[in-house]
């Protein structure tokens, strides 16, 4: 049997058809299949006739597109794999884009002892969510838990979110749209299952798909260093308003409010944009803190390691006394 794999090629296969008369195709792929691009770049071109460009910027999530720079420079069509549309931007595009899906071809592997520890763990009654790479098998994993004594339940998103049970690091709602006393998160790393912990104050178990290992989501470390970022925040004078120009990142009136919030609390406010943020776009500047209304993973992810705070808005807004500290509030879009 084949190992199992990310499988882009069925989906790159099945929009061939649709990709005819053009001459210049976008690509954009997630960072995890970045190693594969050449291929993809080879089959696309093959399959379309067309030069294909690889867009050279990361790609986080939809949030991403690049499809007005790309349309600079004359391309028909953008191919953006992996990550499902978000559909409140939908009809914003500059060129038609072309959401091609990937999978994990890896079936569920859930074994007895994985139920026995998810039982120790939750509750009968609760919420299962998931990231798009991993939304294929929700179906089968509801049918296993109800089979092994749980109640699960799939909740609806919002306007950022292409289908029911899906997280993304910024939005938690399908999670908030169920009323149950916890949640089981199906997929692997810490970012996605913290979010719906913190989101929904609820005990969240994960279960890594692949391996079937389950473990709990535990926010104890990650609000100590975000305390203790927000608490450094205010020791500095000059700040950076952070935003980015991407179609799904862009809130540069949230921006913009929150300057005129910190000047108003006696801080100096620069506001900065660009597509992505890092900390050496602030070389030179003499900032001694900054806040991101774009991606809030660059705060939580990347920012403990700048050399200075760097906060999500809620935790400025903590800062400058304009809401409460307790429950941690995460950054989410609406
Ligand atoms: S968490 Fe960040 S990268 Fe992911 S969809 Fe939200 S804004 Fe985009």
């Amino acid at each position: 049997m084949a190992e199992p794999r990310f499988d882009w090629e069925s989906g790159i296969d099945a929009l061939a058809p649709h990709l005819a008369g053009t001459k210049r195709i976008g690509l954009q792929v997630p960072e995890g299949l970045r190693p594969r691009a050449p291929d993809i770049v080879a089959r696309l071109a093959q399959l379309s006739g067309a030069e294909v460009l690889l867009w050279g910027e990361p790609t986080f999530g939809a949030c991403d597109l690049a499809d007005r720079p790309l349309s600079e420079v004359g391309v028909d069509a953008l191919v953006h794999l992996g990550h499902l549309p978000m559909p409140y931007h939908a009809d914003c595009y500059a060129v038609p884009v072309h959401f091609v899906p990937v999978q994990h071809t890896g079936a569920l592997v859930l074994p007895r002892k994985a139920i026995a520890r998810l039982h120790e763990l939750l509750p009968e009654a609760i919420g299962v969510v998931t990231t798009a790479q991993h939304l294929h098998l929700l179906g089968e994993l509801q049918e296993r838990l109800a089979t092994a004594g749980f109640a699960p339940e799939v909740g609806e998103g919002s306007p950022r979110l292409a289908a029911p049970g899906q997280l993304l690091g910024c939005s938690s709602a399908v999670a908030r749209s169920l009323d149950v006393p916890g949640y089981l998160y199906l997929g692997t790393g810490v970012f996605h299952p913290l979010t719906v912990a913190l989101s929904t104050g609820k005990p969240v178990a994960c279960l890594d798909p692949h391996s079937g290992a389950v473990t709990e989501a535990d926010a104890d470390l990650f609000l100590r260093q975000r305390y203790a970022a927000i608490a450094a925040g205010g020791r500095a004078q000059r700040w950076a308003v952070l935003f980015s120009t991407q179609i799904g990142q862009e809130r540069l009136a949230l921006a913009e409010r929150l300057a005129g919030e910190l000047r108003d609390a006696g801080y100096e406010a620069l506001l900065i944009g660009s597509i992505h943020q890092s900390e050496g776009q602030l070389a030179g500047l003499g900032i001694g803190a900054a806040v991101i209304t774009a991606c809030p993973r660059v705060a939580i992810e990347d920012g403990p390691t700048w050399s200075i705070p760097l906060l999500t808005v809620p935790e400025l807004q903590i800062l400058l006394g304009r809401r409460d500290s307790e429950p941690y509030p995460f950054d989410e879009f609406p």
